[in-house]
């Protein structure tokens, strides 16, 4: 095991596990800190990675520190050598915190001097110049997360917004340094530490940047990071001997059975996805948040309903509905109790799809993600295939392992439920 993660919410953890397999590192995400060995369900020596999903982006500071402490100690009696702690790529945080906090308590447990702190992520069009933060072309404090409802991010100043949240002082390792390559990084690594800053804001603007500054921090005991950074990392162990080439690191259990999609994202996208798939002619069956309200067991008779067509081919349960519907549920029922009611009927259907045969499961939403994920019992993942950016195939571990695509709300193409189960039958 070379590879320890702390991810600070669940589709952000399925993100960076998808990365290093992408890049050539086997790698199982846990559900929060196991309790017992990984050795229970996984043979640990097929494993080069691990990410521990926490929920812990907006909790108070206190318990996102203790939680993330609790995963470093997991990780590190697993023999974890490096330890990489991921937030959102648009450094999704309060003026109190996680990601200060969070940094500096695990540096203190591994004895780290520095560590870079490094959200950007090219590819998602997420980049620093100069320590500020772009999404698209505009800053980070002219863009949507503006006015997100739990972190809003005013600043688009990396190093102020850090500095803000955290004891220790906060530097820049500037664009030119970054881009002179890995000896030029080191070196600014070096002033900064001995100027007295823990913390260093590092811009990328390209994934050549993210390479040279994965290079740079080869012996960093902690890596701070959005997703984008672990694009590197694998190199650094493999040079170093400790990671053979791997052609089969996305290589998943060849799982028969029945498939189904379950879907509780009222995104754009899903909406979309939930239309294409019954223009395409395919069974999908609607549950009704206002009738399950009304006292009726929605989940029940769809699943009774829909038996027999469950044997010819797969079957859409959503709840996915337009914004003015779900408006007028959330008006009625109130929006967490809306939210709760679908989410429990949905993990109903999980739980009685696996009874009848299902083990091929599409999940799209991420608060329906975990509901599923939690229903089915679920404590680690091996991360697949790639379906679309973001969203990998998964199996969960176990002698009778059952395959589920977890799809956070805006991700995939709008064929992204017919194409991901299409993609398992491919040889
Ligand atoms: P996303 O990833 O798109 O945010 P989530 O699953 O995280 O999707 O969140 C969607 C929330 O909306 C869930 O709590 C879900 O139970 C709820 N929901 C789904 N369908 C409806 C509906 N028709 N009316 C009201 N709430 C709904």
């Amino acid at each position: 095991m070379l590879l320890g993660c702390i991810a600070d919410d669940f589709t952000g953890a399925t993100d960076l596990a998808n990365n290093l397999v992408r890049s050539g590192m086997r790698t199982i995400q846990t559900i929060g800190v196991p309790s017992g060995p990984l050795a229970q369900d996984v043979d640990a020596a097929e494993v080069d990675a691990v990410v521990v999903a926490l929920k812990s982006r907006t909790t108070p500071a206190a318990e996102a520190v203790a939680q993330s402490l609790a995963a470093l100690e997991w990780l590190k009696r697993a023999g974890c050598r490096q330890f990489y702690f991921k937030y959102c790529s648009t450094f999704d945080s309060t003026a109190q915190g996680n990601i200060g906090p969070v940094a500096e308590a695990l540096m203190q447990a591994l004895g780290a001097k520095l560590a870079i702190a490094c959200p950007a992520f090219p590819t998602n069009a997420r980049t620093i110049y100069m320590g500020n933060l772009f999404v698209g072309e505009v800053p980070l404090s002219e863009s949507g997360m503006r006015d997100h409802p739990l972190t809003p991010m005013k600043d688009a100043n990396l190093v102020r917004v850090l500095q803000a949240q955290s004891r220790g002082k906060v530097g820049l390792v500037p664009w030119t340094a970054v881009a002179a390559g890995e000896q030029a990084i080191r070196a600014r690594f070096a002033a900064l530490e001995a100027g007295g800053a823990r913390l260093a804001v590092v811009d990328a603007i390209t994934d050549a940047d993210l390479h040279a500054i994965a290079a740079a921090c080869a012996e960093h005991p902690l890596v701070t990071a959005g997703s984008g950074v672990a694009i590197g990392l694998p190199g650094n162990f493999r040079r170093a001997g400790l990671l053979p080439q791997r052609d089969n690191a996305a290589e998943l259990p060849r799982v028969n059975g029945l498939a189904a999609v379950i879907s509780g994202s009222c995104s754009q996208a899903t909406n979309a996805q939930v239309a294409h798939w019954i223009e395409s002619g395919r069974v999908a069956v609607r549950i009704d948040p206002l009738a399950i309200a009304g006292g009726k067991d929605a989940a029940a008779d769809a699943l009774k309903q829909t038996a027999q067509q469950l044997k010819a081919g797969p079957v859409l349960f959503y709840a996915t509905a337009a914004p003015e519907e779900v408006k007028g549920v959330q008006a009625k029922l109130g929006v967490a109790e809306a939210g709760a009611l679908v989410e429990k009927a949905l993990a109903h259907i999980a739980r009685g799809l696996i009874a009848a045969g299902v083990r091929r499961l599409v999940v799209a939403g991420g608060e329906t993600a975990g509901a599923v994920v939690q229903a089915l019992e679920v404590s680690a993942l091996k991360i697949g295939q790639q379906i679309d950016p973001g969203v990998p195939w998964t199996a969960t571990s176990g002698a009778h392992p059952i395959l589920l695509a977890l799809k956070s709300g805006n991700f995939g193409t709008r064929d992204f439920f017919v194409k991901s189960l299409e993609q398992l039958d491919r040889p």
